[in-house]
């Protein structure tokens, strides 16, 4: 299957909420067949979970340049190149370890609609944020 990088933080932070019912499903059915195979293949452009998206444009989004730069960061930050293949357990243990538990969020997607959910799950809060 093909995942883009950022996908990598909204699928541990899933939990059943999304942009259409059918994008919904999808993810959840994406999630199940990420754990049945243990592996994916990195992509740039849309991914399995942008399949179902209403946001999607073919290979594009209707918010491309932000989800480049939320790619980009992950990419960066874990070392990850495009048209490689990697396994999940791995992957989802260093996005726990060198991203979520260091509260690292903000910095890579704090514009994104759904930061506020992800970021009540996680513990993240926004540098200068009291509440
Ligand atoms: S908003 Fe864009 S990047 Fe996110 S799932 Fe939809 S098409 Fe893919």
């Amino acid at each position: 299957m093909k995942l883009r990088a950022h996908h990598l933080l909204c699928l541990p932070n899933f939990i059943g909420e999304g942009y259409s019912d059918a994008f919904t499903a999808n993810i959840a059915a994406q999630k199940r067949r990420l754990a049945a195979e243990g592996g994916f293949t990195l992509t740039e452009g849309a991914d399995d979970i942008c399949a179902a998206c209403p946001h999607r444009r073919g290979e594009s989004c209707v918010s491309q340049d932000k989800v480049s730069r939320y790619d980009a960061a992950v990419r960066r930050l874990l070392g990850l190149e495009p048209g490689k293949s990697y396994r999940a357990a791995a992957l989802e243990e260093r996005v726990r370890a060198e991203i979520l538990e260091k509260h690292r969020l903000a910095e890579i997607c704090g514009d994104c609609e759904w930061y506020p959910l992800c970021a009540s799950l996680t513990g993240e809060r926004k540098e200068g944020q009291n509440t």
